[in-house]
């Protein structure tokens, strides 16, 4: 809509656009109105747009997501959890272990983190293992941990939800729900946290494309709940030598085609802890909103990737160093 657009133009739009059968919804920006139709291509091209008063252009959007386009929301949206930001200049730092293993393992790293600058926390309850055989999370035992957590350092939680029927007791607890990399094309669990009104963490997966990742945001956006975060965590490719390969350019892509925040996890896609660091200096460099790491009182004894974890006792001068390339961008910690 052009910028002298008044409301009564802007109505009038949006009433032919939902009489041609389309769903119309109105992005009031710092810079401009748009109104996003998303509906029957054929039958929108019969209605004259361009000639109705206040429309000052109309944009095809060609790419199969809509909701979660930039064309749709120029402005870079931000999640805000309990003051803690992410997106459009706030750089979250969630850090936690990969799984709540006990009581003092979780509160120790809450506590170190929590005063190292972190903004969340993250812990695996319900945790998506490789083998059967192994660990596989405490379940409500660990969400009761993280609640404590919580109240202690005021740290909101992140953790993963692995199925539909753990919906209520996660999010119950959660204050940002996890999808992991493995469940981000589980279109069913997409659309039901979609109904919920919770922020969303939507980890990429191995093997999906930054397309396919945006088309499964889309399936949560549809459903109503465009609080998501996107999270590039590393994919499959031939190399041997990190546990994934982290695609960086992924999220300098992403960066253009959404609106939605986009952070890193460094952890997963390194596997081993030295290569954290460089690889979340460069994260934070090359435009991500946050990053999400895994930190460990004794990694040695950890049930749970402990080769990648970050001790406890050296996270504060590893958040230090993020920080610094955060701030030498005109950033701030969220
Ligand atoms: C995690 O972050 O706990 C996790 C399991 O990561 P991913 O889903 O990316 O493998
Ligand atoms: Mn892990």
């Amino acid at each position: 809509m052009g910028a002298g657009a008044t409301s009564a133009e802007m109505e009038h739009v949006v009433a032919r656009l939902q009489e041609a059968g389309a769903v119309a919804r109105v992005q009031r920006g710092r810079d401009a109105t748009v109104i996003g139709a998303i509906g029957d291509r054929e039958q929108l091209a019969t209605l004259p747009l361009e000639g109705f008063p206040g429309v000052e252009q109309v944009v095809p959007i060609l790419k199969p997501y809509k909701l979660v386009a930039r064309e749709l929301s120029p402005d870079p949206t931000v999640i805000e959890v309990d003051g803690r930001r992410i997106g459009d200049g706030y750089f979250g730092l969630i850090a936690g272990p990969c799984t709540v293993e006990y009581r003092e393992q979780t509160l120790e790293t809450a506590r170190a983190v929590a005063d190292a600058g972190a903004t969340m926390l993250r812990g695996g309850a319900f945790k998506p293992r490789t083998s059967p055989y192994t660990f596989q999370g405490l379940g409500p035992e660990a969400l009761a941990i993280l609640r404590e957590a919580r109240d202690e350092t005021g740290l909101p939680i992140v953790t993963e939800l692995m199925d539909p029927r753990h919906v209520e007791e996660v999010v119950e607890t959660a204050d940002v729900i996890q999808i992991g990399a493995r469940n981000m094309q589980n279109f069913l669990l997409l659309s039901e946290i979609g109904r919920i009104d919770k922020p969303v963490l939507l980890k990429r997966g191995p093997s999906a494309s930054v397309e396919e990742l945006l088309m499964a945001a889309e399936y949560v956006a549809k459903e109503g709940n465009e609080r998501i975060v996107l999270c590039e965590r590393g994919i499959k490719t031939f190399e041997q030598t990190t546990r994934y390969t982290l695609d960086l350019g992924s999220v300098a892509v992403l960066k253009r085609e959404t609106h939605l925040p986009v952070i890193v996890d460094p952890s997963h896609a390194a596997g081993r802890r030295d290569l954290v660091l460089p690889l979340a200096r460069a994260a934070a460099a090359v435009g991500a909103d946050g990053i999400i790491v895994e930190s460990h009182p004794r990694p040695e004894e950890a049930l749970c990737d402990g080769p990648q974890q970050i001790p406890t006792a050296e996270f504060a001068d590893f958040a230090a160093e993020v920080r610094s390339i955060v701030e030498i961008l005109g950033r701030q910690i969220g």
